[in-house]
């Protein structure tokens, strides 16, 4: 069977290949999320049993409250709530904090959603310029507030700052960059689109004001899904509640938090994330094992003559950038299939989820493959290798 129905084809990557898709290896669901898919996907299906105060996060059936309190405290901090992505949940922050021309530090490999969500409320983003590492330190963010404060005569609002980037999956310096922040006495959110969910995270720890995490990217968690978690002292501004009163009614609307629309993540998804959350918590003890992984593939890789890893050495996240001009794309140059050679090379051997025709530089993420796949992933690119005669 090819089509789910007409038009639509099924969709059974994850069962037929190999999947090293950089952004996709972590959202993966579990079986139990898939259950939760299936049984709750009917529209409102989380309100048979909402009832007074009426809202979202106060239902206890299925136990959404209690997984509110859970979720809080998995990630080290006072309150959390779950928003339709990572990018909701710098949405909520932005636009509790930030105002019109007001300037939002963020890392030179900040991702697109955190500029737009300071767009949106007429801010204006500072990067953060990256050291010889390509790393976010405490000193380089130190020195953009002074310039900020010199050139706008303003200090920035807030520091958006990824745990890891999405670019190269380098760890940054969250510590210093925190530290920083309390010094300024700017606010501070941790983007942990890429940490949340795969590796244990600690807000408190992190002296984050605000962290943020990506259900569908690392929590095994359907899309749209997210987190968006603080601290009691801005609780009271990001989740606060409406004011407003109809003029000609008179109604109120009681609790419902203004930057959560009053309900947020409903339904199918956010059952799916309560029904993954047992496998992702203890999944994030065991993140040694996919450094250890990914480590070892590196090495694998980097004995093809030619290939180089741009992200930092040794890995510290499966999300890896690697380059290959010196190897696969001197291939592809001459190939009449040109850079999909490559690709035609790597679903040949049943992997996908690398760029389709980029053999320069390009992104792969290991995580959740098993020792016996990543050593099959080593030999397929060793395979390729020697089939077209690289060293
Ligand atoms: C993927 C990603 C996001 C966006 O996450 P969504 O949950 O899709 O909104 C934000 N920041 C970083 C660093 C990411 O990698």
């Amino acid at each position: 069977m090819k089509q789910m129905i007409e038009d639509i084809e099924v969709r059974a990557r994850e069962e037929l290949f190999i999947n090293i898709n950089p952004i996709q290896a972590a959202g993966r669901l579990t079986p139990e999320a898939m259950k939760a898919i299936i049984s709750y996907g009917d529209g409102y299906s989380t309100c048979d049993w909402c009832g007074k105060p009426f809202r979202l996060d106060k239902i206890r059936r299925p136990p959404i409250s209690e997984f509110h309190v859970e979720l809080a405290k998995f990630v080290g901090m006072d309150q959390a709530r779950v928003v339709p992505g990572a990018r909701r949940g710098f949405q909520a922050v932005v636009s509790s904090l930030v105002e019109k021309g007001d300037s939002v530090i963020v890392s030179s490999l900040a991702h697109y959603t955190e500029f737009l969500a300071v767009e949106d409320v007429g801010g204006v983003v500072k990067e953060v310029p990256l050291n010889e590492e390509n790393v976010i330190t405490g000193e380089n963010t130190a020195q953009k507030i002074e310039k900020v404060k010199r050139e706008t005569g303003k200090l920035p609002k807030l520091i958006m700052m990824d745990h890891f980037d999405y670019m190269l999956g380098n760890e940054h310096d969250i510590h210093g960059v925190a530290k920083v922040a309390k010094d300024y006495d700017i606010s501070f959110l941790a983007n942990c689109a890429y940490s949340m969910g795969v590796m244990p995270i600690n807000g408190r720890e992190m002296s984050a004001d605000f962290l943020v995490g990506s259900g569908h990217k690392s929590f095994a968690s359907p899309a749209p899904s997210g987190i968006v978690a603080t601290t009691d002292e801005w609780a009271d501004k990001v989740f606060r509640t409406t004011q407003m009163v109809g003029d000609v009614t008179g109604r109120k609307f009681g609790i419902k938090e203004v930057e959560m629309m009053g309900c947020t993540l409903m339904g199918a998804n956010l059952i799916a994330m309560m029904a993954s959350f047992p496998k992702v918590r203890e999944r994030v003890k065991h993140w040694g094992d996919e450094v250890k992984k990914i480590n070892y593939f590196v090495n694998e890789f980097r004995k093809i003559e030619g290939n180089k890893v741009l992200s930092e050495m040794p890995r510290k996240h499966t999300l890896t950038k690697v380059d290959t001009t010196g190897s696969f794309d001197k291939i592809a140059q001459t190939h009449k299939r040109r850079g999909f050679f490559f690709s035609d090379e790597l679903k040949k051997r049943r992997i996908v989820g690398e760029f389709a025709g980029a053999t320069r530089q390009w992104k792969l993420n290991t995580y959740g493959l098993t020792w016996d796949q990543i050593k099959y992933l080593t030999h397929a690119l060793h395979d390729i290798a020697k089939k077209y005669g690289i060293n």
